[in-house]
């Protein structure tokens, strides 16, 4: 190992680290875009094999434009072959690909050592695992794939020596607050809970009757986040914080019942570790998702990544409370999948996946995206998953079960709300 003496003359040379090769599932997101951010502050660390993307293509082009990576993926076959088509005529030699099996293969492309796992939804699960079972550093965003497959991506990481560092704010800072080295075992590293900090959402103090009437641009207007529009919708019901709840005791190997949440409206606190002798690790910064992605992608060194400095004099004072969960019922929802049985995560993410879309489309009042998922679960007989393949079961048949509700309710033609 080199070692620097920091008083001695002459020049010192701070040895290079290794270029790490990255893809980016989801490079046109919000968290795919932030780790553009970051990755072009730091052109000698990163190189950039693999971006992909499922119809922003304008967006694409530009990233392409800019990072020259080997593979672009677009979801739309048309769409790619124009992306092709630009790119040739600008003399680029990045090779467009298109359809499911490219993300797989954008995953697992053997000389990339980091992937970013930035899709949005159940859509990246089978390349996210694909990824873990290659055995590559996975930087996770999608939580939904964590959630629906957590015990495959155990096998997966003890299997292929795989890494996954958690991108997700709060998880990351659970990691931050975690031992160095943390093998799993949270009795063994002193560990009595998690607080996982929720910020409450832009609805926080918005009276229970006024839900109903809550437009998707009022709940897509986060108070301290600025995110894709699914997530946002998940952070204003608090199925965010569920999911996430889900996603701890997945990461964490923690039960359930040692998983708090501790409603915190400033969103500097990103989560805690609270250990046996009554010490509370926390890591704080603003909230800007660059500081867990150059985490995650300088682990473990801490490299630049362009997030204010956080000033405590402008602060002040930071809150906390506990979450209503007469008023967030997804929360309670969330517990409720964890402990009805493994296949629980996936019926729980598959009602949420379909209400909020129909949410987004005006189709389902705000307030009613808990009940149709409650409806669903109730109505779903929870068991052990085998494979991939039944967790995808598992998803389209919650999917189904879910648009069943509604049209069941009148609300299969566009236009008609679910009250
Ligand atoms: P986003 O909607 O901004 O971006 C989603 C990305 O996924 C886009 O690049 C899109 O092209 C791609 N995508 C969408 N559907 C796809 C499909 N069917 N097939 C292939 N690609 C598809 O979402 P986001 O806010 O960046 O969130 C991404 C993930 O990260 C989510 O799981 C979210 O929960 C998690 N996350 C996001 C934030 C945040 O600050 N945005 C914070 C924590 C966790
Ligand atoms: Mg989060």
């Amino acid at each position: 190992m080199t070692t620097l003496n920091p008083t001695s003359s002459g020049s010192t040379r701070v040895p290079e680290a290794p270029v790490r090769r990255l893809a980016i599932l989801g490079a046109t997101g919000s968290v795919g875009v932030s780790t553009l951010d970051v990755v072009a502050r730091h052109p000698r660390r990163f190189e950039v094999v693999a971006l992909t993307a499922h119809t922003q293509s304008e967006r694409l082009l530009a990233q392409c434009r800019k990072f020259a990576p080997r593979f672009a993926v677009l979801g739309d076959a048309a769409a790619a072959a124009a992306l092709q088509q630009q790119l040739r005529a600008e003399s680029s030699s990045t090779q467009v690909l298109t359809g499911p099996e490219a993300l797989v293969q954008a995953a697992t492309l053997p000389d990339v050592d980091l992937v970013m796992a930035a899709i949005v939804g159940a859509a990246g699960l089978p390349a996210t695992l694909a990824a873990a079972r290659a055995g590559k550093r996975v930087l996770l965003a999608n939580k939904e794939a964590l959630v629906m497959a957590g015990q495959l991506f155990r096998q997966a990481v003890q299997i292929s020596g795989a890494q996954l560092l958690p991108i997700d704010s709060e998880h990351n800072a659970v990691l931050q607050s975690l031992p160095a080295g943390f093998d799993g075992d949270l009795a063994g590293a002193g560990v009595r809970r998690i607080l996982l900090t929720a910020s409450g959402g832009p609805f926080l103090r918005t009276p229970q009757e006024r839900l109903a009437q809550v437009t998707p641009e009022q709940a897509c207007a986060h108070p301290n986040w600025v995110m894709g529009r699914k997530i946002s919708v998940d952070s204003a019901t608090m199925m965010n914080k569920g999911l996430e709840v889900i996603e701890a005791c997945v990461l964490f190997g923690a039960r359930p019942a040692q998983v708090e949440v501790v409603v915190h409206p400033q969103s500097v606190v990103h989560s805690m570790v609270e250990y046996v002798d009554g010490s509370v690790l926390a890591q704080l910064g603003n909230p800007d998702m660059r500081t867990p992605i150059a985490h995650a992608l300088g682990y473990p060194e801490r490299i630049e990544s362009g997030a204010r400095p956080l000033n405590f004099f402008e602060l002040g004072a930071l809150n906390f409370e506990a979450p209503d969960l007469s008023r967030f019922p997804c929360l309670r929802l969330a517990y409720a999948a964890l402990a009805a049985g493994e296949s629980g995560a996936v019926t729980l993410n598959a009602a949420n996946e379909v209400a909020v879309d129909r949410f987004l489309r005006r189709e389902l009042n705000f307030d009613r995206i808990p009940a149709l998922i409650e409806e669903v679960l109730a109505r779903t007989a929870a068991g052990a998953l085998r494979d991939l393949a039944h967790v995808l079961e598992v998803d389209r048949d919650a999917r189904d079960l879910a648009r069943d509700c509604l049209s069941a309710r009148g609300v299969a033609r566009p236009g008609r709300v679910f009250s």
